[in-house]
């Protein structure tokens, strides 16, 4: 694999200091990835990278990708459902700060979801009113969200042709800007499609949390090499004002997933069993996440206007 130093995506500087050595645990093999801290201003990322980010996926069917399809409720599940999703609302809105259906409360417009996998999101937020599109480079996980109906490009963002769909009210990167090759330049065309006034919101796991620092380089969201920018609120926030974005809010977010696969990683799977198991997530690891979160959890979400 061709491997390539590259400078700071946030200051373009070329001096930075080792930050951190680790594994890849998806793909598993012997070699050792490097991060770097950029000394001028802070930014974590792999550095050397293979020059071609997209070989770091293996197979077509990249773990993230196999979400199952959203199945439609009938009957007296519909009706349970109903009856409780308001409550349960409720309960995240007081539990999580400000919450993650935030975008429900906006009037209903276009919504461009960049990395939208097999469309589980947008496939909700169409059955909210939203004109939805989203943008998938997996041609197995775009082929899964048109085959729910939707209006997805199978591309990566950088070269998705974009300009003839008009400009959208909100765009959201869930989980996506940490792999995006040059993530300033991707929010530097996310800026150019987006409306005057209109909504950007970011999510990625933050290097800066107390959370990397109890797993360092066993840490679940660390991800290396598929992750190539680790961001932490101040980086991220930076990064959105350099490309003309007004940062409304920037929190943390609850992720059971990173610490999940922490403890994965830290015991060499071993437990995995206990770990995955349902009774582990809802007894530990949701109330850890909760708690976590009044501390800064592993994931920050961002919320950002368009200048
Ligand atoms: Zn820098």
């Amino acid at each position: 694999m061709e491997m390539e130093e590259i400078p700071c995506n946030l200051c373009e500087s070329r001096d930075a200091r080792p930050f951190l050595k680790a594994m890849d645990f998806l793909i598993k093999t012997e070699k050792e990835y490097s991060l770097v801290k950029c000394r001028k201003c802070g930014l974590v990322y792999l550095s050397p990278r293979p020059r071609n980010l997209m070989l770091l996926y293996g197979a077509d069917s990249y773990a993230h990708y196999s979400i199952a399809p959203p199945n439609e409720k009938t009957g007296i599940v519909k009706v349970i459902v109903s009856t409780v999703r308001p409550a349960w609302k409720l309960f995240i809105r007081m539990v999580f700060g400000e919450d993650i259906w935030e975008l429900e409360r906006l009037e209903k417009g276009k919504l461009l979801d960049i990395g939208c996998s097999s469309g589980t999101y947008i496939y909700g937020m169409k059955s909210n009113g939203w004109e939805v599109t989203g943008i998938e480079p997996s041609k197995f996980a775009a082929e899964k969200a048109r085959y729910l109906g939707l209006n997805v490009i199978n591309s990566t963002f950088e070269k998705a042709e974009i300009a003839g769909q008009g400009k959208f009210d909100v765009i959201t990167m869930k989980q996506v800007i940490e792999h995006v090759p040059y993530p300033s330049k991707a929010l530097g065309k996310v800026h150019r499609i987006l409306r005057k006034g209109g909504i950007l919101v970011v999510d990625t796991p933050d290097i800066g949390s107390w959370e990397y620092m109890l797993f360092g380089k066993n840490w679940g969201s660390l991800e290396v090499p598929r992750h190539v920018t680790l961001f932490d609120k101040s980086t991220l926030r930076r990064m959105l004002e350099k490309n003309g974005f007004e940062v409304v809010e920037i929190r943390s977010e609850i992720y059971p997933a990173g610490f999940i696969g922490g403890l994965n990683f830290m015991t060499g799977e071993n437990l995995r069993l206990i770990f995955n198991s349902r009774v582990f997530f809802w007894v530990v690891a949701l109330p850890y996440s909760i708690a976590a979160r009044l501390f800064g959890s592993g994931k920050i979400a961002a919320t950002a206007i368009k200048k």
